[in-house]
């Protein structure tokens, strides 16, 4: 595989090993890893990464792909690891949020069984657990792919309510009243997430964050709604939407964020 034809096709590979890709679009991506060995061996170290994750008992009681709480428990994972004295020389610093992930994966990948670059063909020297270097750089695109995958996700959802909220149905208890009861805690619930959603303050999704504002401040709204709301609250919200160009601004930065 030529580096040109490469290039465009590492981010779908971290989206694919994540199981986010769906159709054509993980067909294809299949196509390419299954032809190009640097994608192959990124996609086998996310995957081994996802699977240690994947060992807690805690994970079979998540829904699919709670990234947020994955995070969490890889952290859980390496603390306790650290607790038990591991003879890795640790790094609390590595633990802040910003870096979690990557953080994460390196001493995850720290653990795998060293082997020697495939160039060489000397006899493979023996190699300390902890000189196996796992480029930053790759560690860097994993983590990227995890928060544009996390920050398209929560836009999808996003987008779903606010879509529901441009159509409401009346209440039944009051008249000339809409009901806002799941919405609203649709939205309280989303804006949790949103503060679950790791590394949007960094470089990664930039582009994305005026959107994440804007999302934010409608959510907000909706979620103060009571469950029977008076229509014309509910119209500021739409009318709010529609000024924002929401729903499209929304539509542009998912498509960019799933690349
Ligand atoms: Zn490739």
């Amino acid at each position: 595989m030529r580096p040109w034809r490469h290039r465009g096709w590492r981010r779908r590979t971290g989206l694919l090993a994540l199981g986010v890709l769906e159709g054509r679009a993980a067909d294809e991506a299949r196509a390419h890893v299954d032809g190009c060995a640097r994608c192959a061996e990124e996609r086998a170290a996310l995957r081994q990464a996802l699977e240690l994750a994947a060992l807690d008992p805690v994970r079979t009681a998540e829904p699919p792909l709670g990234m947020p709480a994955l995070l969490a428990r890889v952290n859980a994972r390496l603390d306790a690891a650290a607790a038990a004295r591991s003879p890795l020389a640790w790094r609390p610093a590595w633990l802040l949020p910003a870096g979690a992930l990557a953080a994460s994966l390196a001493v995850l990948l720290l653990l795998r069984p060293p082997h020697p670059p495939s160039t060489t063909r000397s006899t493979p020297a023996v190699v300390a657990p902890a000189q196996v270097a796992v480029p930053e750089d790759v560690l860097g695109r994993m983590e990227r792919t995890v928060t544009r995958a996390q920050t398209a996700r929560y836009l999808d959802e996003a987008q779903d309510l606010l879509l529901t909220v441009a159509a409401p149905r009346p209440c039944a208890r009051q008249s000339r009243r809409v009901d806002m009861e799941q919405e609203a805690e649709r939205s309280r619930e989303l804006l949790a997430r949103r503060a679950l959603l790791v590394g949007t303050s960094g470089q990664d999704v930039a582009s994305a964050r005026p959107v994440l504002r804007d999302v934010e401040y409608v959510l907000r709204e909706v979620a103060s709604l009571p469950s029977c709301a008076r229509e014309r609250d509910l119209q500021a919200i739409q009318r709010e939407v529609s000024r924002r160009n929401l729903l499209m601004k929304i539509d542009l930065m998912t498509r960019e964020l799933k690349g």
